[in-house]
């Protein structure tokens, strides 16, 4: 009898064991003890993950293990948007730093077209430079017409340092300003610097590891557990998408750029700059940019729902983890953000296998050339050279030519208005003059805004088209796919518009906030962090307190 007690008083202590576990599970990491940091912080990472679309966010965040799991514990905001019609790279970078939408920066789009020459028109380019042409621009933030953060950190500090590093030179621009101190992007093949720089140790050895690694064939990517079931062919006229892991091929650059090793590099120059220029290690804080553009090539390439994109998304993780690491072994006091330009849509022929048979791609007769036939077949107005209307796309802006008498030019866009609205793919259409008569839309719940509004805030009454026509949800503006080129984005929807912000800094109280907010809240939040006076009126977006608790980050204790 007496030996049966002592098992029956070891199962007692198990099953009260068990019962304490469950009733108190460890604390999650968002509970842990916090303080308010007193002090404004050394450095600011502002991360872009170009077409990082909140449905791509929110189908692989469960996955994230490094970089992106550290920014979940911080403030995250699911439902960060966009807000303007144009969801293109450089209008989409343009609003992260400045505040400020594409209606204010003047960045409206990728291209726009001087109506009088026919000159496409580069975002990023200074065409007053004889040496900037549309196929070969000049690298130059004079089309933006506002200060990004770092620009406003500089005016108020000028020893402090705004660096900017990313698979392209649109974003490097647009995230850093006039006033940056050292900016790489990556061009044929090689990352190249503002000119009239030399490179330095860290960027020159970058290149040279770059074209050892294409030198010779490379076997592909790990495949993670996670994305063996979205390992399958989709068909897309005579090739398939759905099955790449990114071997390297000989002599191939674009095999290292549309792949999850241009995020590595553009890391590791992240990595290395911090340690060759002393970022955020001086009394003066310092800003440094980082736009990863991996996952907007991968996109384009193979659509964001196959396996390529999940390869991409536990390499991104990775990427960020090695430069937030980094900066933590210095002991680097930093605020992060990260948010994307823009989001992304799939490519419509794996849509179709997985409930989405709308989705379609656009046809022919949108096109600038077919749409130029239509005008002249309707008004018998033609020209010997140029053309009548120019366009960068199926969609968007179009410009009607000014070498056209003033008659002539009313004529053509009134018939280019009529043909774009009786296409049963357009979903609005907006002349010029209706929307510079349209008040800014106002804050706050972008997700309601009509097209109109939408259209409104991308519109600059000097750049902007003669006519502006929105496709309807779905139709996917690419209507000849090849490979390297089958998905994108630039529509008015919300798969387009919608992008994580996430934001982090040790010591502060993380929370979820369902509610959307935009990215031109970005710049007004991050001032008030950094305790930046910033005279009213000059921003878009308002300040997010990204301070859980009772502390107010907008409104820090003096
Ligand atoms: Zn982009």
């Amino acid at each position: 009898m007496r030996l049966s007690f002592a098992p029956l008083a070891f199962a007692a202590l198990v099953l009260a064991g068990t019962a304490q576990a469950d009733a108190a599970p460890p604390p999650p990491p968002v509970a842990a003890p916090v303080s308010a940091p007193a002090k404004p912080p050394k450095l600011v990472v502002a991360i872009s993950v170009d077409q990082f679309a909140s449905d791509v966010f929110d189908r692989y965040r469960r996955f994230y293990t490094r970089g992106l799991a550290r920014l979940q514990d911080g403030a995250v905001f699911p439902a960060g948007y966009q807000s303007h019609a144009a969801t293109e790279t450089c209008p989409g970078h343009s609003t992260l730093l400045t505040g400020a939408r594409p209606a204010r920066t003047g960045i409206i789009a990728n291209n726009w077209f001087d109506s009088t020459t026919g000159r496409r028109v580069y975002c990023a380019e200074d065409e007053r430079d004889p040496a900037s042409t549309a196929k070969d621009p000049v690298v130059s933030p004079w089309h933006l017409r506002v200060p990004t953060l770092g620009d406003r950190m500089k005016a108020a500090n000028p020893a402090s340092r705004n660096v900017a590093v990313s698979g392209k030179d649109r974003a490097v621009i647009m995230m850093g300003g006039h006033t940056l101190d050292a900016a790489f992007w990556w061009k044929d093949g090689a990352f190249v610097g503002l000119s009239g720089k030399t490179l330095p140790a860290s960027v020159a050895g970058m290149n040279r590891d770059i074209a050892a690694k294409v030198a010779a064939d490379g076997p592909g990517l790990a495949l993670p557990a996670w994305c063996a079931g979205r390992d399958r062919a989709v068909p897309v006229g005579d090739f398939t998408l759905g099955t790449n892991h990114f071997p390297i091929q000989a002599g191939k650059a674009d095999t290292f750029r549309v792949s999850p090793r241009l995020d590595a590099a553009t890391a590791t120059i992240a990595t290395r700059l911090v340690d060759e220029m002393k970022l955020g290690q001086r009394a003066a804080p310092d800003i440094l940019s980082v736009s990863f553009s991996a996952t907007d090539y991968v996109g384009h390439a193979y659509g964001n729902g196959g396996v390529e994109m999940c390869i991409q998304m536990e390499e991104l993780d990775r990427s960020i983890g090695v430069l937030l690491d980094h900066l933590d072994a210095l002991k680097i006091d930093y605020v992060v953000v990260l948010s994307a330009d823009h989001g992304g849509f799939d490519a419509p022929e794996r849509l179709d296998q997985q409930a989405y048979p709308a989705a379609t791609r656009v046809t022919r007769s949108m096109t600038p050339g077919e749409l130029n036939k239509a005008v002249t077949a309707k008004t018998g107005i033609a020209v010997t050279s140029g053309a009548l209307v120019y366009g960068d796309g199926p969609f968007g802006d179009f410009y009607v030519s000014k070498k056209l008498a003033p008659a002539q030019r009313t004529t053509v866009a009134a018939a280019l208005t009529d043909i774009l609205k009786a296409d049963p793919q357009v979903a609005a259409v907006f002349t010029a003059q209706e929307l510079a008569a349209l008040p800014m839309p106002p804050a706050g719940m972008p997700q309601d805004w009509t097209l109109r509004d939408r259209a409104r805030a991308s519109f600059d009454p000097e750049r902007s088209g003669d006519v502006v026509a929105l496709l309807k949800r779905g139709i996917v503006p690419i209507d000849d796919p090849r490979p390297g080129y089958t998905a994108t984005h630039g529509s008015p929807w919300d798969y387009d518009r919608r992008v994580p912000m996430l934001f982090w800094r040790r010591g502060l109280a993380g929370f979820e906030q369902p509610a959307p907010v935009e990215t031109v809240d970005i710049a007004p939040t991050l001032s008030a962090v950094l305790g930046l006076a910033v005279p009213a009126g000059q921003f878009d977006g308002r300040c997010l307190d990204i301070d859980g608790s009772a502390a107010d980050s907008c409104h820090a204790a003096p």
